[in-house]
C-alpha cells in the first residue's frame, strides 16, 4: 500500500466512525425528546381530565392524590378511584372495566358530523363504573332513592337528582318549547319518549345501562336508531334526518348523543358533563402555555388547578 493509500483508507475510516457516532447520538436524542415529549403530553391530558372531572363533579370529588405514577380521585363518598390503571386494554376491555382514563380517553366532537363514526370511536361510551356509583348510587336503592321526578311535556319521569342530571334533563325540555316554535318537526324525534330510568344490563353484556342509573333518556324510537338493529347505510339516512338544534340543546345542558358513536344509539342522550367540559374547552396543544390553557379563568377553576398542581408537586 503506497502512503496516499493508505492516507484514504484512514480517512474513510474516520469519516465512517465520526458517521456512525453522529446517527447513533442524533437518533439517541431524538429517542429521549420523543420520550419526554409524550410524557409531558400524557401528563397535560391527565391534568386537563381531571380539571374538566372536578369541574363537571364539583360536589364529589373532594381532591386528588398521586403516588409515583398512581393519581387517584378522592370522592366525597370516600372512594379513591384510579385515573389510570396503566394496564394494556383492548376496546372490549375497556368497555368492562374503564377507569377514569379510558372513559375521558376518546374526545367527544361538538361540532355537527356529516358522517357515521367509524372502527371504536364511540366517545362516551366507555364508562367508569366505579365512579357511576360513587356519584349516583353504588347499588340500586342507593340510585332509586336518588331519583327526581322530572316532567318532559308528555308526563314525570324518573331521573338521578346527583350532580345536577335531573334538573339538566328539566332544563332541556324547558327549552324544548322554543325550539318546537321555531322547528315544529323535532317534535317527532322527541315524542313518545321511550323512558329514562330502568335499572338493567346493557344487552348483550354483563354491564349496567346508563339507564340504571337513571342519567340517561331515549326519545323517540325509530327501528334504525341501534347499531344492532340497522346497518351503516340505514345508520347514516338517520343521522342525515336528525335535527342538530335538538343535538346542540342536549349537549348545551352537559349531554352526549349516541348518535355520535360508531356504535350508533340514535334516540340515547346521556348526562356525561366532563366529557361536554373537556370538549368545550380543548385547545389547540401547540400553541398551549401553561396545562390548562383554554378553561375558563374562574375562582373554582384556579381552586381545582391549584388542587391538581399540589398533588403533581407532592408526589415529586
Ligand atoms: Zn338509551
Amino acid at each position: 500500500m503506497n502512503k496516499y493509500k493508505a492516507f484514504y483508507a484512514v480517512a474513510a475510516l474516520f469519516l465512517l466512525v465520526f458517521a456512525a457516532r453522529s446517527f447513533y447520538q442524533d437518533n439517541a436524542l431524538s429517542f429521549c425528546e420523543a420520550a419526554s415529549t409524550a410524557g409531558r403530553e400524557y401528563e397535560t391530558t391527565a391534568k386537563r381530565d381531571l380539571l374538566a372531572l372536578m369541574m363537571a363533579y364539583p360536589k364529589h370529588i373532594e381532591g386528588i392524590e398521586k403516588d409515583g405514577q398512581i393519581v387517584c380521585v378522592l370522592m366525597e363518598s370516600g372512594e379513591k378511584i384510579v385515573y389510570d390503571d396503566m394496564k394494556i386494554k383492548s376496546f372490549d376491555e375497556k368497555l368492562d372495566s374503564a377507569d377514569i382514563q379510558d372513559m375521558m380517553e376518546i374526545g367527544y366532537p361538538l361540532e355537527c358530523i356529516d358522517t357515521l363514526k367509524s372502527d371504536n370511536c364511540d366517545p362516551g361510551r366507555i364508562r367508569c363504573y366505579p365512579f357511576l356509583h360513587a356519584v349516583y348510587g353504588g347499588s340500586q336503592r342507593d340510585i332509586e332513592a336518588n331519583l327526581e321526578s322530572v316532567d318532559l311535556g308528555a308526563g314525570c319521569y324518573p331521573f338521578n337528582e346527583s350532580n345536577g342530571a335531573a334538573k339538566a334533563l328539566a332544563a332541556v325540555f324547558a327549552n324544548l318549547s322554543d325550539l318546537l316554535k321555531k322547528e315544529p318537526e323535532v317534535y317527532g324525534f322527541v315524542y313518545p319518549l321511550s323512558g329514562t330510568y330502568n335499572y338493567r344490563t346493557i344487552a348483550g353484556t354483563a354491564q349496567l345501562s346508563p339507564h340504571a342509573f337513571a342519567i340517561a333518556i331515549d326519545l323517540k324510537r325509530d327501528d334504525c336508531d341501534y347499531w344492532l338493529w340497522a346497518n351503516t347505510q340505514q345508520g347514516q339516512s338517520r343521522l342525515d334526518a336528525y335535527p342538530h338544534s335538538l343535538v346542540a340543546l342536549f349537549e348545551s345542558h352537559g349531554f352526549i348523543w349516541g348518535g355520535k358513536w360508531a356504535h350508533f344509539d340514535f334516540l340515547h342522550f346521556e348526562y356525561r358533563p366532563a366529557l361536554i367540559i373537556k370538549a368545550q374547552y380543548s385547545t389547540d396543544d401547540s400553541t398551549m402555555l401553561t396545562w390548562h390553557d383554554g378553561f375558563p379563568d374562574t375562582r373554582d377553576t384556579r381552586t381545582y388547578i391549584d388542587i391538581i398542581n399540589q398533588a403533581w408537586t407532592e408526589a415529586e
